[in-house]
């Protein structure tokens, strides 16, 4: 799957002048034309496993406003897979965006009670799934799993690899996981919790033991900016995506790089990097989200 190279963009943002820091932005939001984002890094090599294991069918799970879904429907059906979208919940018509999209991209959906599908992957659920949908291949919800961690470690390339400082939106760790294995242990690498609590840190931990992977020490998580959790957005978080839209010209979702960059402009103010420091934003994508909050 043929992924392009994203620019970086600098940022002249005030705070950043006023701390004598500068700002950059790699647009991973710009990697593809329809499908964009982290999502897709993460379906690269699962992809071709798939493909070279003669799965046909792909099947994942997400909520009704899943960016994964939403790459998942759209990379499938550019490499020739049928795929199976298992959604939380009810279903709702008319269908939001990101499921008309999934739909329109020759997905079929399936919806699933709440409490099954917190039982998901257990043998149960997926013997269910078998038995509807027939042999797929399984992409976890979110996308993350060893593969997609190796796609996430493309993200970087060589010369983007000397900044002092890497932000970015944590869901379920796979994308930080894969920032930090292309670091190989340099530079520093902050990841924003897009959920509420603090579990977040021990689920990357244990990617790099499950995968073994080595787990390097230049990394923390910071879950000061979640906003209320989850795809909450408050008018003081809409309000900046508004403005660094308009003074920037830098799209963001509320969801993930809304919160992320909020977060990192607030550390900065805050005097959390030493003068003249580098660092590096990296957009992860999910405009395709916006328009389930009115953007
Ligand atoms: C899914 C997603 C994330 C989180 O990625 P993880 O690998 O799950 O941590 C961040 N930003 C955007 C835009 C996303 O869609």
């Amino acid at each position: 799957m043929k992924i392009g190279s994203t620019p970086i963009h600098s940022i002249q943002h005030p705070v950043a002048k006023e701390k004598s820091v500068s700002l950059f932005v790699k647009r991973e939001d710009l990697n593809h034309e329809h499908i964009s984002g982290n999502k897709l890094r993460k379906l690269k090599y699962n992809l071709s496993y798939a493909k070279d294991h003669h799965f046909d069918t792909l099947l994942t799970f997400g909520g009704a406003f899943s960016n994964h879904i939403y790459a998942t429907a759209a990379a499938g059906k550019a490499n020739g897979f049928r795929t199976i979208g298992v959604i939380r919940g009810d279903e709702h018509l008319p269908l939001n965006p990101t499921l008309q999209f999934a739909k329109d991209n020759g997905m079929e959906l399936h919806y699933m009670d709440r409490s099954s599908y917190r039982l998901k992957n257990s043998g149960t659920v997926l013997n269910e799934l078998n038995s509807l949908f027939g042999d797929f291949y399984l992409i976890p919800e979110g996308g993350t799993n060893e593969l997609a961690i190796q796609g996430c470690v493309e993200i970087l390339n060589e010369e983007e690899l000397n900044f002092d400082y890497y932000g970015l939106s944590v869901g379920t760790g796979g994308t930080i996981a894969g920032i930090i294995q292309g670091l190989n242990g340099k530079q520093n690498v902050i990841g924003f919790s897009a959920l509420k609590g603090n579990f977040l840190e021990a689920e990357i931990n244990n990617l790099f033991r499950q995968f073994n992977l080595p787990n390097h020490q230049n990394w923390h998580l910071n879950d000061d900016y979640h906003f209320g959790g989850y795809a909450k957005a408050p008018p003081e978080l809409m309000q900046f995506i508004a403005a660094m839209e308009k003074d920037h010209q830098l799209p963001l979702d509320p969801v993930y790089t809304g919160k992320a960059l909020f977060g990192l402009l607030d550390m900065i103010t805050k005097d959390a990097f030493p003068k003249g420091s580098k660092l590096l934003f990296i957009h992860t994508g999910g405009l395709q989200g916006r328009s389930g909050f009115g953007l």
